[in-house]
């Protein structure tokens, strides 16, 4: 049995490996990134043809980017959460958040649906399904209780965690996110192979980070609307590669994520807010303007 996390950078999410009598992956990252994942998989001695399961954490674009590739190329089955298989199976667009982000995902269909409790046997690893929404409806967090191993997709990154997308997930969202970080914090583990950044190893600390910052949001809405904007600004950013800086502002103005969110939390003069924004993401030194063009500083 070998385990193996190979991580990626913003736009791609994060994929983990179980190689024994089975090949298993976890994520598939992001689909313009298809062929550097394919690329990246052989670089750790992993052909495509070979997989024997896909599992993804849920089903957003930047976890299931080469999903369809790799059934194309194997006899490899998909497993995910019922919510999420249920939306996929229909091409529901919005559920899925594809139109709703202006996301492109290739197509494919879910075989295997999990439900909450349910056990993935591989190997000798007996590994826990636990249904951990907020984030996303059907989202999963894989639990490895031999190797003490926690994969938990967009629902825990290193103190941070996946965007709270009230809209389409509805208001409980944030109040599900919370209790699915209460519950994951229970469990004894090792490390948490996130869905996004690196390997958490101290996870008590994260945990506790993570709940109180939610708890902040849950006080004041408008930082579940700030974490939304500069997460998916960037997300839009590293998918463009460079892009003109006023075309990048209009076509902004007019996603549908961007007007909901404003409408909903900030009510804020968008031109204001988008300047602000870029501003900010530049003063970090995660984008770079010059000539009127944004380009990304951070790895895909
Ligand atoms: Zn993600
Ligand atoms: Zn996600």
């Amino acid at each position: 049995m070998n385990i193996k996390f190979i991580q990626r950078g913003w736009l791609n999410g994060n994929s983990v490996i179980y190689d024994s009598d089975k090949l298993v992956i976890f994520d598939t990252g992001y689909c313009s990134c298809c062929k550097e994942t394919v690329e990246l998989l052989k670089q750790e001695g992993y052909d495509i043809v070979d997989f024997d399961l896909i599992v993804n954490t849920h089903c957003h674009s930047d976890h299931v980017g080469a999903n369809a590739e790799i059934i194309n190329s194997s006899d490899a089955k998909i497993a995910m959460h019922e919510y999420e298989a249920y939306y996929v199976n229909r091409g529901d667009k919005w559920a899925t958040w594809i139109d709703y982000f202006d996301y492109e995902v290739p197509e494919y269909k879910v075989d295997i649906i999990l439900k909450d409790g349910d056990q993935l046997n591989f190997g000798n690893i007996e590994m826990e399904v636990i249904h951990t929404p907020g984030h996303s409806i059907g989202g999963i967090s894989l639990y490895d209780q031999s190797n003490k191993v926690l994969i938990s997709g967009d629902v825990i990154h290193e103190n941070d965690f996946g965007i709270i997308n009230a809209r389409v997930e509805g208001s409980s969202a944030i109040f599900l996110l919370k209790e699915s970080l209460e519950r994951l914090r229970k469990l004894d583990v090792d490390v948490i192979y996130p869905g996004h950044g690196k390997p958490i190893y101290d996870a008590e600390t994260n945990f506790n980070n993570c709940l109180s910052r939610i708890n902040e949001f849950i006080k004041d809405p408008f930082k579940i609307a700030y974490h939304m904007l500069s997460r998916i600004v960037i997300f839009h950013i590293l998918r463009k590669g460079r892009i003109e800086k006023n075309e990048y502002i209009n076509y902004l103005k007019n996603c549908i994520w961007f007007i909901e969110m404003n409408d909903l939390y900030l009510k804020t003069d968008p031109d204001i807010l988008i300047e602000n924004e870029i501003e900010k993401q530049k003063g970090k030194g995660i984008i770079d303007i010059s000539d009127g063009f944004i380009t990304a500083n951070i790895e895909c």
